[in-house]
C-alpha cells in the first residue's frame, strides 16, 4: 500500500490488525500538491502522539537524533568539568551585575546598570530549562540510562537553586522582579521542569514549577491594562507574555484554577495580542518571541474551548505563511520579521552583522513548536506540512551532520558558518526540535493512524486495544 506524504492516512481498526505498510518509491516529499488537503471531521485535541518508545527512526533524521543524544550528553559533561554554562547563573545571583531596565511598548529601552555575569547574557537562565526539556524528552522516549541519570542529577541540582520564595530567575535581589528577562527566565525554568515532571513523573520537578508560577503570580498578579509592569519585559513584553503556555500546562497538571486565570488575563491585557487579534496579521517583531505567546493562545483556546481564539490564530498563521516564510520553511531576518522574507545578499563591508542573517535556529524550533500545537488543537494537515518542510530544510540544515555544531542564523545562501558566537540560544534551541522528532512522525486521531513524515521508521502503536506494527 501506498500512500503520499503529508496526506491523511487512517486505517481502519480492522484492517490495522494485520496491516504492515510499506512505502512506495518515488513518494513526494514536500507536498505542496493542492489536491491534498485537510481531512474533514477533524476537530479540536483529536490528534495526539503516541507512545515514541515504540518508534524507531531509520532514515535520514536517524543519525541526525543520534547525534543530538551525544550533544545533549557533552553539554552536560562540560558542565561538570568546570565550564558550567547552564547552573552557574542560578548558584551566583549575588555576583551577578545587575541588568535592569525600563521598557515601555512605546518608548524604548533605557538600560541601567553593567553587563551581567561577566561574558554572559541577561538571558542565561534559559539555557538550563531548554536542557532540561530536551533531554528529558530524549531520555524517556530513547531509555538510554546514561542521558537518564544526568537528566536526573541536573534535574535535582537545578531545583537545588530555588530561593525559598519560590524564584528561579538569575537576579540578585534589585532585579529580581524588574530585569527585562526575569521572567523568560522562568519561564524556561518552568519548561524544564514540567518536561522533567511530565516524562518521569516527577513530583519534585512538578512541586519546583509550581513555586514559580506562585512567585510569579505574587509578584505580577493582578495583569491589567493599568498595570503594566509585567509588559515591561524585553520586545515589548512579548518575552513576559511567552510564559503563558505553562501556566496553561500547569493547570492541567494542578487544576489550580490561578495559573489558567493568570495566563487569560495576560492575553486579555497584552495589546500586541488584542491587534493581531483585531487585524490577523502577525506584527513585525521578534519572531521567536511571537510563536511562543501565540502558541501560548493555542494552548489556552484548546484548555478554554475557545475556537474563536484558534481562529485568529490561524489567520495570523497564514500571514505569516504568505509574507514571512522562505523557501525553506523558516522565517525570520537579523532575529526580527520584515515586511516581507528578506532575500540572502552578500556580505557588506564595516556591517556588524553580514549575510546569512536569516532564520535564526530559535525561530525555526519555536515555528516548529507553534505548529505542532495548532496540528494537535485542529487536526489540519497544512500544519504537519509545514512542519516537514521546515524539519528538512531549515532544522537539519542548522545541526551539524554529527549533531555536535550549530547555525545561530542559518543562510539561505553563502557561506554557513558553525556558530561560536557570545549569544547562545540557538545552542540550546536546536536539540528541543530534534528531541522531538519522533514524536511528530506518527500521530493517533479519533479514526486511526496518521503517517506525519516522510521518513523511514518503524513504529508498534496501541490502537484501540490492538497493537499494530508499522514499516
Ligand atoms: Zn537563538
Amino acid at each position: 500500500m501506498t500512500w503520499c506524504a503529508n496526506t491523511r492516512r487512517s486505517l481502519s481498526p480492522l484492517l490495522m490488525l494485520t496491516a504492515c505498510v510499506v512505502w512506495g518509491t518515488g513518494t513526494l516529499i514536500y507536498a505542496e500538491d493542492a489536491s491534498i488537503k485537510s481531512a474533514p471531521g477533524t476537530r479540536s485535541g483529536n490528534v495526539r502522539c503516541p507512545d515514541v518508545s515504540q518508534v524507531t527512526l531509520s532514515g535520514r533524521l536517524a543519525p541526525r537524533y543520534q547525534g543530538n543524544i551525544r550533544y545533549l550528553k557533552h553539554i552536560y559533561d562540560r558542565e561538570t568539568k568546570g565550564k558550567d554554562w547552564m547552573l552557574s547563573p542560578f548558584r551566583n545571583r549575588e555576583s551577578n551585575k545587575i541588568w535592569t531596565g525600563e521598557y515601555a511598548w512605546t518608548g524604548k529601552y533605557v538600560w541601567v546598570g553593567e553587563y551581567p555575569w561577566v561574558g554572559e547574557y541577561q538571558w542565561a537562565g534559559e539555557y538550563a530549562g531548554k536542557w532540561l526539556d530536551a533531554a528529558s524528552l530524549v531520555a524517556a522516549d530513547t531509555g538510554d540510562k546514561g542521558l537518564a541519570q544526568r537528566v536526573s542529577a541536573f534535574a535535582a541540582a537545578f531545583r537545588g537553586t530555588q530561593e525559598s520564595d519560590g524564584y528561579l530567575g538569575i537576579e540578585g535581589p534589585t532585579g529580581k522582579g524588574k530585569a527585562n528577562w526575569d521572567v523568560w527566565n522562568m519561564w524556561y525554568a518552568m519548561t524544564g521542569l514540567l518536561t522533567h515532571a511530565d516524562c518521569f513523573e516527577n513530583p519534585e520537578s512538578l512541586r519546583a514549577a509550581v513555586r514559580c508560577a506562585e512567585w510569579l503570580v505574587n509578584q505580577f498578579d493582578p495583569v491589567s491594562e493599568s498595570n503594566k509592569r509585567f509588559f515591561r519585559g524585553a520586545f515589548d513584553g512579548g518575552c513576559n507574555v511567552d510564559v503563558i503556555d505553562q501556566f496553561v500546562r500547569l493547570y492541567r497538571a494542578t487544576q489550580d484554577r490561578r495559573f489558567l486565570d493568570f495566563a487569560i488575563s495576560v492575553v486579555r491585557h497584552y495589546p500586541p495580542i488584542q491587534k493581531a487579534r483585531e487585524t490577523g496579521k502577525a506584527p513585525l517583531v521578534h519572531p521567536y518571541v511571537l510563536f511562543a505567546y501565540l502558541g501560548g493562545v493555542v494552548e489556552l483556546a484548546t484548555e478554554n474551548e475557545r475556537e474563536e481564539d484558534l481562529a485568529w490564530v490561524e489567520r495570523v498563521w497564514e500571514d505569516l505563511v504568505e509574507r514571512h516564510l522562505y523557501p525553506t520553511g523558516s522565517l525570520g531576518y537579523n532575529e526580527s520579521l520584515r515586511k516581507s522574507a528578506s532575500n540572502d545578499h552578500p556580505a557588506i563591508r564595516g556591517k556588524p552583522k553580514p549575510e546569512g542573517c536569516h532564520q535564526e535556529t530559535c525561530a525555526t524550533v519555536e515555528w516548529l513548536l507553534l505548529n505542532a500545537r495548532l496540528y494537535r488543537a485542529t487536526g489540519k494537515v497544512r500544519y504537519i506540512q509545514k512542519m516537514e518542510h521546515a524539519i528538512y530544510n531549515a532544522l537539519l540544515a542548522a545541526q551539524s551532520a554529527d549533531g555536535m555544531k550549530w547555525m545561530y542564523y542559518t543562510p539561505l545562501r553563502y557561506e554557513k558558518r558553525w556558530f561560536s558566537g557570545e549569544t547562545n540560544c540557538c545552542y540550546w534551541s536546536g536539540p528541543r526540535g530534534i528531541a522531538r522528532l519522533p514524536r511528530w512522525v506518527y500521530a493517533l486521531d479519533g479514526e486511526g493512524i496518521r503517517v506525519n513524515l516522510y521518513e523511514s521508521s518503524e513504529a508498534t502503536l496501541r490502537l484501540d486495544g490492538h497493537v499494530v506494527t508499522i514499516k
